[in-house]
């Protein structure tokens, strides 16, 4: 369990006693009034006011209790052994009553008893099970905060990071700016003389999953350093005001650990540009502010180092990034194939992997995947290995693991109907077909009806080499591929399917990022329209929205028109596919390029 996590659940912990403590309190006063009242209610001997009243002109009562402050009465009535009791609705009144009587010359004890302690605790804790409440909330949110920050401060024995840059694998030009980190943190001295200034703040950019919390561990046991690390999304989920207070404490703990990393994750949670004044921004301005004044507050002397993450650059308040605040950024990239090698290398160490296994050409399948995500492929080979009793992880297990992690999990026990299944069979061999007459497109790997996950079916395509730019022909023939689905339902079932819903907003996204943000639109040119504001929008002239619709449209149009007509001129093919997969629910590539070879 890491030591993040143990933080979490201790809190969780102190929580839950708290609040079982409120819920204790608000039980037993609960319990003490349903005593009273059913010790009243227990009491058959009541006497109605009216027939007190009655009585008591009828001269038949010889003893009346009072309590101070209750309007419960014990009355003994002449020839009845039992005592009473009575409400009366008025007291004052009522005394007045019985003094009228007595004036009259009638016998009647009247005693005042003070208050019993027992008959006092109702109204006592009444009076006070507000404050009560409201002082077991302060406890609770001060508990909360101080904890807080205690936890997330890894004690002396642990504060420190082992990890070492040996765990992180590829990003090699990556690593060589942070062993310079590391260089300031070990020996400022050196830099300080020579008078430069030691970098306070360093942002890395990345995916979820590249590893940069991993790196900002690295930096630290490298550096043999405290690791100090607070998530962003921490901050905004704290009561109104706690943000900017945690950062005084996390810094205030930094400030006596230096030299040391804090490590902020996700920061854009609470540096995002500020824009409005609504209440949660108003908060997060605050810890924004707070976050600023820190760093601008400690010198260079005291060598700390805040590294922050997030995936979502653009989001950033520029502010962050003057001078003396994050002024290096170090973007983190998915892994190309050699890094991924080296990934995967690294994750199978501790693993037991069969000699059938091929890392190098599970690195080539794995193309745009992360770090985390080719850690879990291993972890999720190893479970599928041990179910299947196998004496090791096999590579097929690996693939399997693949497959599971972007499709999801084969479904075969879901029953399908045959209508469906027709369907299914049809819509994966139209994006086979048409992707195999697409010069663009990679060759199909593998095409099926096994429902996986969400997905009926599947058409994994082998891999793309690592490239960095995607041509717009490539991007044009791919919203084919991508329509080819929705193209072979509609040519053969002349009707269309809900199945085709991801295709559609992958192949919509594809077709305005080329229009709005490559610049790939004849008739709007190389003009960047992504995350303009309105008035931005305004100087590209008036209708720019329509015009960017009609755009996108088109390309829609253009590449669902050539699949059909793509799957119309190899009909033989589509039918041919569509009935294997019918019979056999899985083809290989292998037995897909057969369909073609004539
Ligand atoms: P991020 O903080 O960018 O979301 P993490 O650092 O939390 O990513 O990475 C999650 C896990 O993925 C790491 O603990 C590690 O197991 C694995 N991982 C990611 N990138 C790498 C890498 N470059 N080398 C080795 N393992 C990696
Ligand atoms: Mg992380
Ligand atoms: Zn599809």
């Amino acid at each position: 369990m890491s030591k993040n996590k143990q933080d979490k659940q201790n809190n969780k912990k102190i929580w839950l006693s708290l609040i079982g403590l409120v819920i204790l309190v608000v039980l037993l006063v609960g319990l003490t009034i349903v005593m009273f009242n059913n010790k009243e209610d227990e009491d058959e001997k009541t006497l109605a006011y009216t027939d007190l009243i009655k009585e008591l002109s009828y001269g038949n009562i010889e003893k009346i209790e009072m309590t101070v402050g209750s309007t419960t009465v014990k009355v003994k009535q002449k020839n009845v052994e039992e005592e009473k009791t009575s409400i009366v609705p008025n007291t004052e009144s009522f005394i007045g009553l019985v003094q009228d009587k007595v004036a009259e010359g009638n016998e009647i004890e009247l005693i005042q008893k003070p208050r019993s302690i027992l008959a006092q605790i109702p109204s006592f804790i009444f009076s006070f099970l507000p404050t009560i409440i409201m002082l077991a909330l302060f406890i609770m949110i001060f508990k909360m905060q101080g904890l807080g920050e205690k936890g997330k401060v890894y004690d002396d024995t642990e504060r420190k990071t082992k990890v070492k840059f040996d765990d992180v694998a590829g990003l090699d030009e990556e690593k060589e700016e942070m062993v310079e980190i590391v260089d300031f943190l070990k020996n400022p001295e050196k830099f300080t003389k020579m008078g430069a200034k030691i970098p306070k703040g360093v942002l890395l950019y990345g995916k979820p999953g590249t590893g940069k919390t991993l790196i900002a561990k690295a930096i630290a046991g490298e550096a043999d350093v405290p690791f100090i690390s607070m998530s962003g999304s921490e901050f905004i989920e704290m009561f109104a005001g706690l943000g900017a207070s945690r950062v005084r404490k996390l810094f205030d703990k930094a400030r006596k650990l230096a030299p040391c990393i804090v490590f902020i994750d996700e920061i854009d949670a609470i540096g995002s540009r500020r824009t409005s004044n609504s209440g949660a921004e108003t908060e997060n301005n605050q810890t924004l502010n707070q976050l600023l004044v820190e760093m601008d507050g400690f010198s260079s002397e005291e060598t700390i180092i805040v590294l922050a993450a997030t995936n979502r650059p653009e989001m950033l308040d520029k502010a962050l990034l003057r001078p003396g605040r994050f002024d290096r950024q170090i973007t983190i990239p998915t892994p190309d194939l050699k890094g991924r090698l080296e990934i995967l290398k690294i994750h199978s160490k501790e693993k037991k992997l069969d000699d059938s296994v091929n890392l190098e050409s599970i690195a080539e399948d794995t193309a745009g995947f992360t770090g985390a995500e080719l850690a879990n492929i291993l972890n999720e080979a190893a479970i599928i290995a041990t179910k299947q009793k196998h004496e090791d992880i096999q590579n097929d297990d690996i693939e399997e693991a693949v497959k599971k992690v972007t499709v999801g999990l084969e479904k075969r026990a879901r029953v399908i109907s045959d209508k469906d299944k027709r369907l299914t069979a049809y819509h994966e061999a139209g994006h086979a077909v048409v992707s195999r007459y697409l010069p663009t497109q990679t060759n199909v790997k593998e095409v099926s009806i096994i429902p996986r996950g969400v997905a009926g079916g599947y058409t994994m395509y082998k891999s793309d080499e690592d490239k960095y730019y995607v041509s717009k022909t490539e991007m044009q023939e791919k919203l084919i591929a991508l329509l080819g689905g929705r193209a072979a339902e509609k040519l053969v079932l002349d009707d269309i399917s809900t199945g085709a819903s991801n295709d559609i907003e992958v192949a919509t996204q594809i077709a305005r990022d080329m229009v709005t943000k490559y610049g790939m639109s004849d008739t709007l040119g190389p003009i960047d329209f992504q995350g303009k504001e309105p008035y931005e929008m305004q100087l590209f002239g008036e209708n720019i929205g329509d015009k960017i619709g009609q755009e996108v449209k088109t390309l829609i149009d253009t590449a669902y028109n050539d699949a059909q007509t793509l799957l119309k001129q190899h009909r033989d093919k589509l039918d041919a596919i569509a009935e294997t997969l019918l019979q056999k629910e899985k083809i290989n590539e292998e037995d897909f390029k057969r369909f073609f070879e004539d």
